[in-house]
């Protein structure tokens, strides 16, 4: 079933709360490593409070029609990050809470003809500001699992996990990489995955086919104890 734009919200609100709750840590709670490679947890917090902020100029220019960019540059993305993960952790955690904020407060604002309105996201795609809800859902559902701090994908709604493998599967499907057929033993959902040779079928959770097709650690497994499919990290 494909995603509404008020499954969007809800999941939107939801994966923030979601984050907040998981980002509740002390200095030492927040120096150690995230799930991703090279970040610490305040890596991973500055990032999503300084994606609030990007969202939140996307937001702008769609309530106004001036030009205002997620990010000046991909250097200013970067420095932004690095500044954040050197923060206190009260500061951070001040600057996480309060980007949120602002973000829902000014999409709330959005009328029904500024929702219309095409931006352009940090990927260089044009899209209409509806799309932003779900960009964000994006962002504080999975880093929140990737803080390592309790949430799992399996505790994230069925609904958004399919949405995920949906937008997950249109973006690998334009890459080279190994063929896939997944199989969901929880819901009916499968996808497929085109490349090259004979697809590896795979089988099994929803939330286990969303972590292994967004390159997280999963626990698939391949028949007959066939290693499965090596896949690029994403997002
Ligand atoms: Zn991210």
């Amino acid at each position: 079933m494909p995603r509404t734009f008020d499954d969007a919200r809800s999941w939107a609100r939801l994966g923030t709360a979601l984050f907040l709750r998981a980002a509740d840590l002390g200095d030492a709670g927040l120096d150690a490593p995230s799930a991703l490679p090279g970040w610490t947890r305040r890596h991973l917090v500055a990032h999503v409070a300084a994606n609030a902020d990007a969202l939140g100029n996307l937001v702008h220019w769609a309530a106004t029609g001036e030009r205002t960019p997620m990010y000046s540059s991909p250097e200013e993305r970067a420095a932004g990050i690095e500044r954040g993960a050197a923060m206190p952790a009260a500061e951070l955690t001040t600057w996480l809470r309060r980007s949120a904020e602002a973000l829902a407060a000014s999409t709330a604002a959005l009328d029904q003809a500024q929702w219309q309105f095409p931006v352009v996201t940090a990927q260089g795609r044009t899209v209409p500001a509806t799309e932003l809800p779900w960009m964000r859902s994006r962002e504080v559902c999975v880093h929140a699992v990737d803080l390592g701090t309790g949430p799992a994908f399996a505790d994230l709604p069925a609904g958004f996990l399919g949405a995920l493998c949906d937008d997950v599967v249109a973006k690998r499907a334009k890459e080279s990489g190994p063929a896939l057929l997944l199989e969901a033993t929880d819901t009916d959902a499968s996808w497929e995955l085109p490349g090259e040779g004979e697809p590896t079928v795979l089988v099994g959770p929803l939330h286990e086919i969303t972590a292994y097709l967004t390159g997280r650690a999963h626990a698939l497994t391949a028949p007959d104890g066939l290693p499965v499919p090596a896949l690029t990290h994403w997002l």
